[in-house]
């Protein structure tokens, strides 16, 4: 009899899920985890929280969902807090498993955490799964990998390059062995309500995308991208894949179905290209690793020193500059920014604050509801001039980009009155 731990990390998803797939065909009995990381890891070293209270109850609402779905199926999900190898050696032995199983995250503190548990002498099986593109497709090494955006995507554009084709929800679940509870469980509890605007889980998700192409909104993402206000202006696919409350795969696939069915056009295939750049920002961690978290990341230029007071201004939107502000408050408030937001607030960190990106990189993990490891890096970076870009940073001028964004002052008012 084969008992196997599935350890559900950033893909909280039943639907297209090959590590959960593969698990479920090789167990006999299965252990689905969620491990919550120990309260000393809660807490960024400048005193605020890794996960504010949106990215709390967002991953509350997604852990719900997946559990509700496993039980649907006679199963369950089984939360701990803890270190993974400590929660995973104990759960090991209480259970009898054999293995575990999880999707593979390329970055230190992900690959740190599994290289504790195989020194514990645990098999573990990693599947890398959270990019559109299969790793094994690519028309290079990923090691070898341009290292400027364009040419990876013209690469990819010549190779006629597509994402194999998304998997369905197992249809079973292997069942729960028997064994004794003696690992304090964390019991789903309350979390502070967030004034978020999406919801959390694998079924919000299907159903954002649906509506999403149902009203057509890809058609007019080219022009309406960079917009500021309200839920259509971007697809918002980002909180469920940053969770892996949906595949990557999945949208690219229904993104294809709606181009046979309405044609292709710029909004279909920029939205594409978007997903692109999702890809490119991981793959670059296969390259390039901890460099990428070094203080200076690819470059030789020192660091700035943060004054500790621009960084609270910033941060709660108190700067005195107005777009500033508001984006910081629409972030704090909500826990969503947009893009164009995001790069005009980094920028004006970096470039007019002085500050330390990595702060900065801090502050948007701690309250981005589509927090991502890998975007997150890859953006600062690029915004930084410490990345790939061989342009060595992207300052934006926030007089011009109120201008061409703002020019009315809605955003501003939005924000700025209420807040
Ligand atoms: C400083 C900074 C930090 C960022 N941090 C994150 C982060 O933690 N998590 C995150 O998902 N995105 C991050 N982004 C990228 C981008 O801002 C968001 O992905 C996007 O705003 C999400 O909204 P959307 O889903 O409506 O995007 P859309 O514009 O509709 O794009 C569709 C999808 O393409 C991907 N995408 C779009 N732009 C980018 C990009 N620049 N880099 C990588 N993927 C992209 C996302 O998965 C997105 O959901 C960051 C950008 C900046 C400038």
């Amino acid at each position: 009899m084969t008992v196997l731990i599935y350890w559900f990390r950033n893909d909280l998803r039943l639907n297209d899920n090959p590590a959960l797939m593969e698990a479920c065909l090789q167990a006999d009995y299965l252990v689905p985890v969620y491990i919550h990381p120990p309260q000393a890891q809660l807490t960024h070293a400048p005193g605020f929280p890794r996960e504010s209270r949106h990215r709390q109850t967002f991953l509350r609402e997604s852990l719900d969902d997946l559990k509700g779905q496993l039980r649907g199926l006679g199963s369950d999900l089984l939360e701990y807090a803890g270190e993974p190898a400590d929660v995973l050696v104990q759960l090991t032995q209480i259970t009898g498993a054999d293995a575990i199983y999880c999707e593979q995250i390329e970055a230190p503190e992900e690959i740190h955490q599994c290289q504790q548990i195989q020194d514990l002498g645990i098999e573990l099986k990693e599947f890398w799964q959270s990019s559109m593109l299969g790793l094994e497709n690519l028309p290079f090494p990923v090691q070898d990998m341009p290292d400027m955006f364009t040419q990876f995507r013209k690469e990819i554009e010549r190779a006629g390059l597509k994402f194999a084709a998304p998997l369905l929800a197992p249809l079973q679940i292997p069942p729960l062995p028997e064994f004794s509870e003696v690992l304090p469980r964390v019991i789903d509890g309350e979390v502070a309500p967030s004034a978020a605007i999406f919801a959390g889980g694998e079924m919000s998700a299907l159903a954002h995308l649906k509506q999403y192409l149902e009203r057509r909104l890809p058609d007019s993402y080219k022009e309406t991208r960079n917009q500021l206000i309200g839920k259509d202006y971007s697809s918002k696919f980002s909180p469920g894949l940053a969770l892996g409350c949906i595949s990557a795969r999945t949208i690219a696939a229904e993104l294809a179905e709606y181009e046979a069915c309405y044609g292709a056009n710029d909004g279909t295939y920029w939205l594409w290209f978007e997903l692109l750049w999702r890809d490119y920002f991981r793959f670059l961690h296969f390259k390039y690793g901890n460099q990428l978290y070094r203080a200076r990341g690819l470059s030789k230029a020192p660091i700035e020193y943060s004054d500790p007071q621009q960084f609270e201004r910033w941060r709660t939107g108190n700067t005195g500059e107005r777009l500033i502000d508001a984006g910081m408050r629409e972030l704090l408030n909500t826990g969503y920014l947009s893009n164009r937001m995001r790069q005009i607030v980094a920028s004006y960190w970096i470039y007019d604050l002085r500050g330390d990106w990595r702060l900065g990189a801090a502050w948007f993990e701690s309250q981005l509801i589509d927090y991502d490891v890998y975007s997150n890096q890859g953006n600062w970076l690029y915004i930084a001039g410490r990345g790939t870009d061989p342009r060595g940073g992207r300052p934006f001028n926030v007089a011009k980009q109120t201008q061409d964004h703002d020019a009315q002052g809605a955003y501003r008012k939005l924000w700025l009155v209420t807040n």
